[in-house]
């Protein structure tokens, strides 16, 4: 399933107001934990440190360049929450000799790397960046007496697990990724010739018959099919029979170039292209084209071939009215195109105008 932006955005803010919330619980609890004379000192860090830090960041997401920078922000987020923490830590030791607990700086962490999705190079500068933060904070202030050391084990241990745990995390979703773009590569291509395969094919033909409609311009089909290509096959042999759809796909590339040009392999040795938006007299210059490289390519064909060289021959229909007019009638009359320029002695284009 493709996330949208727009519902990242809304999952991303929807995140951060969790964080905001998680802050205000944990207020009312440490509120338990306190003595009422540090509720001015925690509840400035908390809500007028804590809180207007994470609004920041909800307002930035309204910025236009948001979606670029948002790495950079929870990073910040995290190393401005956890650094108001160890100040919150250190003037409580200062000013009432109180430890007050380090566990949120691990919860940060967390929550900042996998619910906001801080990724790995990131996630290991604002750990570092926190863990000199807590070494630099007991040295100057050690406020847990004799588990100093301990509390610095616990807090570098669980930053260096958030930090790995994202590394795994990262892999395992590119591999994902990785596969499933080639899945998907998989079953919208054919594996000879890299052309789509008939499925997806049909598909975008429709799509793009569809488009072709709504803005009133012309569509041609060809359909292109290689000459004696079973005596060649019988002669050279299958594998190099591959050889020369391969090479057939490579010279329709190098002549249907257009992005919207859609390109397939329909069967065995039946290649179709679907064009939008292109006049009669540009469908015979291409057609031409591709013949004429075949030419020059000089394949040598099996004995008894029509040819001495390889070559295919093409059927071509245009239409310029597309009403009423599906894919299929398009590639029915391809069809016939073609069997008549195998007819007339193949090697060449049989290009009609698509008649109601
Ligand atoms: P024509 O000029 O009338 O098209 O004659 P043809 O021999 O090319 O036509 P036909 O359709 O009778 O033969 C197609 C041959 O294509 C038969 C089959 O062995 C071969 N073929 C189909 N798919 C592949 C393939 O993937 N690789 C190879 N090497 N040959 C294939
Ligand atoms: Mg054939
Ligand atoms: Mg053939």
């Amino acid at each position: 399933m493709k996330l949208n932006k727009a519902t990242e955005l809304i999952r991303l803010r929807i995140a951060l107001i969790i964080g905001a919330c998680l802050v205000l619980g944990f207020t009312v609890a440490d509120v338990l934990l306190l003595p009422s004379s540090m509720y001015s000192l925690y509840f400035f860090d908390r809500l007028l440190l804590q809180l207007p830090i994470i609004a920041v960041v909800v307002v930035f997401s309204f910025w236009h360049r948001f979606a670029q920078c948002k790495q950079f922000l929870f990073t910040g987020l995290l190393v401005a929450l956890t650094y108001s923490n160890y100040w919150l830590i250190w003037s409580c030791w200062h000013e009432f000799q109180f430890a007050f607990p380090y566990e949120g700086t691990i919860l940060y962490a967390f929550f900042c790397v996998f619910a906001l999705g801080i990724p790995f190079k990131l996630a290991v500068a604002a750990n570092t960046i926190n863990i000199l933060g807590f070494l630099a904070l007991m040295w100057f202030a050690p406020v847990y007496g004799d588990r100093v050391a301990i509390s610095i084990a616990f807090v570098c241990g669980s930053l260096f697990i958030c930090a790995y745990a994202k590394y795994r995390l990262d892999r395992s979703v590119s591999m994902l990724k990785e596969s499933n773009d080639r899945l998907l590569k998989l079953s919208k291509y054919d594996p000879l010739s890299d052309l789509l395969n008939r499925r997806a094919l049909r598909e975008l033909s429709v799509k793009l018959l569809a488009l072709s409609k709504r803005h009133k311009v012309s569509m041609a089909v060809l359909m292109l099919d290689l000459d004696d290509f079973k005596k060649y096959n019988d002669n050279f042999g299958h594998q190099q029979g591959d050889d020369a759809i391969k090479l057939q796909a490579d010279i329709m590339r190098s002549v249907f170039k257009r992005d919207t040009d859609i390109l397939g392999r329909y069967g065995g040795e039946e290649f179709i292209v679907v064009l939008s938006d292109i006049t009669k007299q540009q469908v015979a210059v291409h057609c031409d084209a591709l013949l004429d490289k075949w030419k020059q390519k000089n394949v040598v064909h099996a004995d008894g071939a029509k040819h001495p060289t390889m070559s295919c021959s093409i059927g071509a229909v245009i239409a310029s009215d597309l009403r009423d007019i599906t894919i299929d009638k398009l590639i029915d009359k391809a069809d016939q195109a073609l069997y008549v320029a195998k007819e007339k002695g193949k090697a060449r284009t049989e290009l009609v105008t698509y008649e109601r």
